[in-house]
């Protein structure tokens, strides 16, 4: 669903490419509890997410037909499957924008019971599969605008996402909508980080990407684990997802059909015959 040009609206999401990712100084991209200065709900047993018996349907459409899954504080959680699986509806879910039946609790609290907003205060961050950047607005501008949940050290997190994502300071001045689709979706995940993320969301960050663009994001999410980031991950690519996730979960026709770390997947005849091939 993401193209080169569609890249107008939404807050969430920055994108960002580096060539090199173990020189940064990213700390300040990742300090603990450092959102706006409100105090965050306290977590029982690390876990900042959990999803029971989640249920979705647009109309007679039926996307998610009551899955379980749960995501610690500090891991890189995936949930792969094949188009209209239904990973988009349940970042989406989790982030506030659709209705459900089930249970969706994000720091112990249902997130129905808190608008979008709250979410995003509390430090759940989307970062969406269209990317969602104001096309017609600079990088700097974009990534400036992920950060207004934050106050005081914006220009610090700036420089912060520019270490991280060299590609992004090169083109400060250049409209979003111009940048590549690679640079784009290295925008939105630069974006996102500037939110400052407890639980980040990412929808297909490597939907259309070429190698090279997938090394920078896959560096990226490796910054981000070393530095304590809890994610989520939405993907496709399912070499991807093993490469980087602590956990695995197989989402089919709205259904988890596996689950397991990515050792325990690679074992699985089923995937490997449908997903890894051979
Ligand atoms: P992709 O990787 O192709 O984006 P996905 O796994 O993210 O797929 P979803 O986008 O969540 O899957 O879609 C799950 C199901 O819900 C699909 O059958 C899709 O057609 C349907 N669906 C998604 N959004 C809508 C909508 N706004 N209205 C009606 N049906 C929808």
């Amino acid at each position: 669903m993401s193209t080169d040009s569609d890249a107008d609206d939404g807050t969430r999401g920055t994108d960002a490419g580096t060539d090199d990712a173990e020189s940064v100084d990213t700390d300040v991209l990742f300090e603990e509890g450092g959102t706006s200065g409100e105090a965050t709900a306290p977590i029982a047993d690390g876990e900042l997410l959990s999803v029971s018996d989640l249920r979705v349907a647009y109309g007679k459409v039926v996307a998610l037909r009551g899955i379980d899954l749960s995501v610690d504080e500090g891991e890189i959680v995936a949930v792969i499957g094949p188009n209209g699986a239904g990973k988009s509806t349940l970042a989406d879910t989790v982030m506030g924008f659709l209705d459900y039946e089930g249970s969706v609790r994000y720091r112990g609290q249902e997130a129905r019971e808190r608008s979008v907003n709250e979410l995003v205060e509390e430090g759940l961050i989307h970062c969406t599969e269209t990317r969602d950047l104001f096309g017609y607005m600079t990088v700097e501008d974009n990534l400036t605008l992920g950060a207004y949940r934050r106050s005081g050290d914006v220009d610090e997190r700036l420089a912060s996402t520019y270490d991280l994502f060299p590609r992004l300071e090169e083109r400060a001045d250049q409209d979003a909508r111009t940048m590549s689709g690679g640079e784009q979706q290295m925008l939105a995940i630069g974006r996102a980080l500037m939110g400052d993320p407890d639980l980040l969301l990412l929808d297909e960050p490597t939907l259309g990407l070429a190698p090279v663009i997938l090394e920078d994001i896959s560096d990226a999410i490796e910054e981000m684990r070393a530095e304590g980031v809890t994610i989520l991950l939405c993907e496709q690519n399912v070499t991807f997802a093993m490469n980087h996730a602590d956990r695995i979960y197989l989402l089919e026709n709205g259904s988890i059909e596996r689950e397991g770390t990515p050792e325990e997947l690679r074992g699985d005849e089923y995937i490997q015959e449908v997903y890894i091939g051979g």
